[in-house]
């Protein structure tokens, strides 16, 4: 077994294993090492909230690749945690002591799941949804008869609700938004999600921010959230995402943003380390700056970069960022730089379906769209034309 290896990737999500892949497809003959905490084959995270939470896939049925994907591709898969880099000797050390070198490290590390900074926060009827771990744990608390809160309407907790209430549970979406996504996409939007969720049989209790998780007396918990008090047997906070930071934090990795610095071929300052996916903010030069999202297409798309550059070829980073989200039945689709508008137009094309155009001094910066397919990729694409970095 060497200890020597042409490219490292610390992390086993998508970044890093469409890293490895590009990298292999860019004609990188070098040795590869993925250090991977799950310790598995990298498996897709959107179906955690979607098909698989209500049971209309397998985990069996969720990987990017089959389990030979190491050996077909000639990279050593490394179950465990990378503790700490010292660039200037272009070395990565694992949780277990052992040291691997590298020409190339990719830092892949994602990010991880927030609590709110409130009493009960950490209780053990309290689940986040990052892996599938957490899935498998939170489904191993769900009784068929379990009262289920969501705290936090972002895309993952409108997910989840949903998702719960198509398996039978009982939930209530409790957030302290005015209405879900009303922050990111808009009031009217909010409104239309509200009522998309509450068809789907969720209680929704927006404008309610949570003071405190409390036991209750006879199981379960009580969520404080100013005049309301709601109980619950199991409570799922998607309270939003922090990258993981603490590899590059120990390479001395500056990072005034709160993410790892990556210019458009996912370089970092630091020589020899790249970045890509959740864990960074890296140069788009299509938006002409720099932008940090935490999509899964942009993590393959910023994987496939780290990975050409790793090679020796020509790669930047210039896609639309964007996201698709599945809320029940209904289908969303979004491409944005994410990073701002100051209008808003709504059209609603009956039948329930949608287009939102965002601008940001007139240029057009944003588009979500719901049965109009046709919207969203002219949308994309006007965008990117109107972009400063055309
Ligand atoms: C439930 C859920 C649903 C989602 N749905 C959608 C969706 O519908 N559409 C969409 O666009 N996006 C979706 N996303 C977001 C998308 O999954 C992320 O943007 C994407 O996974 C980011 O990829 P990544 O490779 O940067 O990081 P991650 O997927 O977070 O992978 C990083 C991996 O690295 C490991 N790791 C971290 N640090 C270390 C270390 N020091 N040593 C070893 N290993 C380490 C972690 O354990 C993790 O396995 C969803 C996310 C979740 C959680």
């Amino acid at each position: 077994m060497t200890d020597a290896f042409e490219l490292v990737i610390a992390g086993g999500g998508p970044a890093g294993f469409s890293a490895a892949e590009a990298y292999r497809e860019a004609g990188g003959a070098g040795p590869v090492a993925m250090v991977a905490a799950e310790g598995r084959v990298p498996y897709e995270r959107p179906p955690l909230t979607k098909d698989l939470l209500r049971g209309e896939v397998g985990e069996d049925e969720i990987g990017l690749a089959p389990a030979s994907w190491p050996a077909d591709r000639d990279v050593e898969l490394i179950a465990g945690l990378a503790v700490s880099l010292v660039p200037a000797r272009r070395r990565l050390t694992l949780e277990d002591g052992r040291e691997l070198t590298y020409d190339h490290c990719l830092l892949a590390t994602g990010a991880e799941p927030t609590r709110l900074p409130v009493a009960g926060a950490s209780d053990p009827a309290v689940h986040v949804v990052r892996s599938l771990a957490h899935v498998q744990g939170l489904l191993t608390a769900l009784s068929a008869d379990a009262r289920v809160t969501v705290i936090g309407s972002g895309f993952i907790g409108c997910e989840i609700a949903a998702s719960l209430r198509i398996r039978g549970h009982v939930v209530t979406l409790l957030t302290d938004e005015a209405a879900p996504q009303a922050r990111r996409l808009g009031e009217e939007v909010g409104e239309l999600l509200s009522a998309w969720l509450r068809d789907d049989g969720v209680r929704l209790l927006a404008g309610a921010g949570v003071d405190r998780i409390e036991p209750a007396a006879g199981g379960g918990v009580t969520i404080v959230a100013g005049p309301e008090t709601v109980a619950a047997d199991v409570v799922v906070m998607a309270a939003g995402i922090a990258p993981r930071l603490e590899l590059a934090a120990s390479a001395g990795i500056e990072m005034p943003d709160d993410a790892i610095p990556a210019d458009a071929s996912m370089r970092t300052p630091v020589e020899g380390v790249l970045a890509a996916g959740d864990a960074c903010r890296a140069y788009n030069v299509t938006a002409g700056r720099a932008l940090r999202v935490d999509h899964w297409g942009d993590a393959l798309g910023q994987g496939e970069v780290a990975g050409q550059t790793a090679a020796g070829a020509e790669a930047e980073w210039d896609d639309v960022p964007g996201f698709w989200t599945t809320i029940g039945a209904r289908t969303l689709k979004y491409a944005a730089w994410g990073d701002g508008h100051d209008a808003i137009e709504l059209t609603e094309h009956g039948g329930g379906g949608f287009t939102a155009r965002y601008r940001s001094d007139g240029a057009l910066v944003g588009v979500l769209t719901h049965d109009a397919d046709v919207d969203y990729d002219e949308g994309r694409e006007q965008i990117a034309v109107e972009a400063p970095g055309r």
